[in-house]
């Protein structure tokens, strides 16, 4: 674990950072394209190096601190759920370079995402893959000197912007085994990338291969252990996502206290009303729910737990992001028809907490993961 002394920021002094450095330079929705601004301020906060090892300008010892993202997350949620999804994509998109590029490889690009210089971006998900990530199919057929790639991803937050991506590719056989990741450069030969324009409020693309030359220096880790170098990003970044969802959960509950105090039907305050007031009391127990879970994950995690690490990180991600729909959802509630309008708080929380449910590993799966290791003593 690193002595920064960002270890020892608390998440309302995150909060306050952010109140003061991040609010003033969020933008309004996703077509603007990736908030270069917001990753240079990540850096000048101090809430990039713990994560990185000194060699690479971080202060940290290479481990992420599960715990520590959270904290970050949820204080920067609360400002702008943009600011908490940037942060982790940045540090997740770079996540495998930094343990199992080549010395050189990781020398050239770790530094420059410390610094906020350079956007990351990672891809797994495929057109006619993705719960399924074992299966994966797109080809990586080894050439003179390296690999080539050829197909789509798709899906990609911060494509097409980001500047470097983990990309994970099919070697050989079918399952598991076999794939390998790549470190593909934006602007290599034969590789594009589009937006997307969705429901989410954020910078999502699809990337394009075409026949896309990848030496083998940027290979990542054993050529086949891909899977696994994958799987161990989700293991360290779920329970974030549950912290996340916290932190704008929680302007949601705020926000829904507030009005119920303020505003009058049938004469009377509508928080007098117990079908409201008890709206309230189920999201203010949900959440703390999901705080606990959230924050016992990410202490398993950072204590090596690795027998309990899947499950618990897969019931801290299921239920906050089922508990972070119950309370955008029952927010709108509370606030009758003014919610819904096009750039209100509580619209655009809405459309960031629907994604949540299906990134990182949809509900089902997650409920999947629980129910394996639930029964694998049985089997
Ligand atoms: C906002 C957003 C950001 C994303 N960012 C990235 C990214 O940066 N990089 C990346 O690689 N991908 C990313 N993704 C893709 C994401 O990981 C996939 O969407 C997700 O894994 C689900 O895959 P799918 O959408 O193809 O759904 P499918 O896998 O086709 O699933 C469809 C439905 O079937 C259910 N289902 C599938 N398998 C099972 C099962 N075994 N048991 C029960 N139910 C099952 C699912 O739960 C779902 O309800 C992102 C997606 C979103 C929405």
């Amino acid at each position: 674990m690193s002595q920064d002394p960002n270890q020892t920021l608390d998440v309302d002094a995150v909060h306050r950072l952010a109140q003061e450095h991040i609010a003033p330079i969020v933008q309004p929705d996703a077509s603007q394209g990736v908030n270069r601004a917001m990753i240079k301020a990540f850096t000048r906060l101090g809430l990039m190096a713990p994560f990185f090892a000194g060699e690479f300008g971080g202060t940290g010892n290479g481990e992420i601190s599960a715990t520590l993202l959270c904290r970050y997350r949820e204080g920067l949620a609360r400002v702008s759920p943009q600011a908490s999804t940037a942060l982790a994509t940045q540090i997740g998109g770079i996540f495998v370079v930094a343990r199992h590029g080549l010395h050189a490889v990781r020398k050239e690009w770790v530094p420059r995402v410390v610094s906020g210089d350079v956007v990351t971006a990672l891809a797994l998900t495929e057109p006619e893959r993705g719960s399924d990530v074992a299966s994966m199919t797109m080809p990586a057929t080894q050439a003179p000197g390296g690999w080539r790639l050829s197909g789509k991803k798709v899906w990609i937050m911060k494509a097409p912007d980001a500047d470097v991506y983990t990309v994970f590719a099919r070697t050989s056989g079918a399952g598991p085994r076999g794939i390998t990741a790549f470190l593909v450069p934006k602007g290599t030969p034969g590789f594009t990338a589009e937006a997307i324009d969705g429901l989410w409020p954020d910078r999502i693309g699809n990337l394009f291969f075409d026949d896309v030359f990848v030496p083998d220096a940027h290979v990542l880790g054993p050529v086949g252990e891909g899977f696994k170098l994958g799987m161990a990003i989700f293991d360290a970044f779920r329970p974030s996502v549950g912290a996340h969802i916290l932190g704008f959960a929680r302007v949601a509950l705020e926000e829904s206290v507030r009005y119920a105090g303020q505003r009058r039907a049938f004469g009377q305050l509508i928080g007098d009303f117990q079908a409201v007031s008890h709206l309230l009391a189920e999201m203010a127990t949900r959440l703390e729910a999901a705080r606990l879970l959230t924050y016992e994950a990410a202490a398993v995690y950072d204590r090596g737990d690795t027998a309990r690490i899947k499950s618990a990180s897969a019931m801290a991600k299921l239920y906050a992001s089922e508990a972070g729909q119950y309370i955008v959802d029952n927010a709108i509630q509370v606030h009758g028809a003014v919610a819904l309008q096009k750039g209100h708080l509580l619209e655009h929380l809405y459309r960031e907490v629907r994604a949540s449910r299906i990134y990182e590993g949809t509900s089902q799966i997650q409920r999947e993961i629980i129910a394996r290791s639930l029964l694998a003593s049985q089997r």
